[in-house]
């Protein structure tokens, strides 16, 4: 189940995100925190997704915006992000 919710900053676009939440800041908002240099040859291969992925997911925007301000990230961040990539890629292969 997907919910549209408006960005509470720009209150004009709206977020697909899995479950109710109240505070949600869309992509177009995000969009400068996302930007940034990665040169851990790890992060950013698991970074290195397409920018749809970003856009239709919340979650995978924070960890990345994480990252870029923190400069780590732990096993666990990692391990979700790559399973929701995952289940992200697997439902493009479906349509
Ligand atoms: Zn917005």
């Amino acid at each position: 189940m997907n919910y549209k919710i408006k960005c509470s900053k720009c209150k004009q676009n709206y977020q697909l995100v899995t479950r109710p939440t109240r505070f949600v800041v869309c992509y177009e908002c995000q969009k400068p925190d996302l930007k940034g240099e990665i040169t851990d040859p790890k992060m950013k291969k698991l970074l290195d997704i397409p920018e749809q992925f970003y856009k239709d997911n919340l979650f995978l925007r924070d960890i990345k915006i994480k990252y870029l301000r923190f400069g780590d990230l732990s096993e666990k961040q990692i391990a979700a992000f790559e399973k929701v990539v995952d289940k992200m890629q697997k439902a493009v292969m479906k349509d």
